[in-house]
């Protein structure tokens, strides 16, 4: 078995078994809530540098549960391979947000009903706004929604859920959207229909 060996050149310039001494040992610190099985960066700020890691706890943001300061990245190692690295944004997924709406709203009509949602491609902190429940006013990206025959009631309270949802920076009105569509493809479909 090998084992590293860590040494500080020189005097110590940190405090004794400070976050900013483990920081200097081992390079990137990871905080990982083993219930949740996710984890994430440890940023050394101004206020935990000086702060003894043997006597401060973290609490995972998710769960409430502890979480622990890891010296290797999380998944890298044996058996935690799947953990989830938290500051990556999440892909957005359009089938696992259909099946919610389908739940919330039992009424959705998915033989006539359809919605499509196209976010932005960009920088990856754009792509992040779409899974955040507030999402910056500079978030952007296609909602449209057809849903033929429905009450006004009904295109309203979906409208609003989804628009809740996924947090477009603008909403085009239908009448320009239904030209656009009509020009390319017909009713019914395969153009307007979910994959
Ligand atoms: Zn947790």
């Amino acid at each position: 078995m090998l084992w590293e060996r860590v040494y500080v050149a020189g005097p110590n310039p940190h405090k004794l078994h400070s976050f900013a001494e483990l920081r200097a040992m081992f390079g990137p610190l990871w905080v990982r809530c083993d219930r949740c099985r996710r984890f994430r960066r440890l940023r050394v700020t101004r206020a935990l540098r000086d702060r003894d890691h043997r006597h401060t706890r973290f609490r995972c943001r998710h769960c409430g549960g502890q979480g622990w300061v890891a010296l290797e990245r999380p998944n890298t190692e044996p058996g935690m391979e799947n953990y989830a690295d938290d500051d990556r944004p999440a892909p957005f997924d359009q089938a696992a947000t259909h099946a919610r709406l389908r739940s919330l709203l039992p009424w959705w009509n998915d033989a006539e009903w359809a919605w499509r949602f196209e976010p932005d491609t960009g920088p990856p902190t754009e792509n992040d706004a779409y899974r955040r429940r507030h999402a910056p006013a500079n978030a952007s990206g296609d909602l449209s929604i057809w849903m033929l025959g429905a009450s006004a009631e009904q295109a309203a309270v979906v409208n609003a859920w989804l628009v809740l949802t996924l947090n477009p920076a603008r909403i085009v009105p239908a009448t320009h959207e239904t030209h656009r569509i009509q020009g390319r493809s017909r009713p019914g479909g395969h153009g307007n229909t979910l994959p």
